[in-house]
């Protein structure tokens, strides 16, 4: 049994992380959606909400799992019997922190390694901080995320 932790903010999820998820599926028996509480980050939707969305859209995805991530990456893939982090690579710059991250992870952690998946070309361009500023300057989002997230916008950002 093979499985991975794919962590993120997912503030909220997109196109492209579903399709990270999907790639990710193929090469583990088991991926295990980590929604990180990063209160930092002021995220837009709650723990709860991005949970929730990821539960959703995963919900007929079998093999995939969604948890909240709270305390040290590498730990709670140790706990959860996970050899493998998976992150998304989209372009260049991502990946100078991606790096320090990985080998920072290996460095706490030598039986966890990091995977790095990239998506398919139309999302590229795409991250949830673009996404959210499309949605508040009043743009249609429904080409980058899930309904229920286009949904969920709709109703946070009513004027
Ligand atoms: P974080 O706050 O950890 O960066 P994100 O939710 O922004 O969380 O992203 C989680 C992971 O998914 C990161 O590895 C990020 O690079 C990746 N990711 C985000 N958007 C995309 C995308 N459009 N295509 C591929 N990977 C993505």
């Amino acid at each position: 049994m093979r499985r991975a932790i794919y962590p993120g903010s997912f503030d909220p999820v997109t196109n492209g992380h579903l399709d990270v998820i999907e790639r990710a599926r193929k090469l583990f028996d088991e991926v295990v959606v980590a929604v990180a509480h990063n209160d930092q980050k002021q995220p837009l939707f709650s723990l709860e909400e991005r949970l929730d969305f990821l539960s959703q859209v995963t919900g007929d995805i079998d093999g995939v799992t969604v948890a909240p991530l709270d305390g040290l990456l590498v730990e709670f893939a140790v706990q959860q019997n996970a050899g493998a982090v998976v992150r998304g690579l989209r372009a260049v710059s991502d990946f100078e922190f991606e790096f320090q991250m990985a080998l920072m992870n290996r460095k706490l952690e030598t039986s966890v390694e990091t995977i790095f998946l990239m998506p398919k070309e139309e999302y590229t361009y795409l991250s949830s901080r673009i996404v959210k500023e499309i949605a508040r300057l009043g743009g249609d989002v429904g080409v980058f995320v899930p309904p229920c997230v286009v949904e969920s916008f709709r109703e946070k950002l009513k004027r």
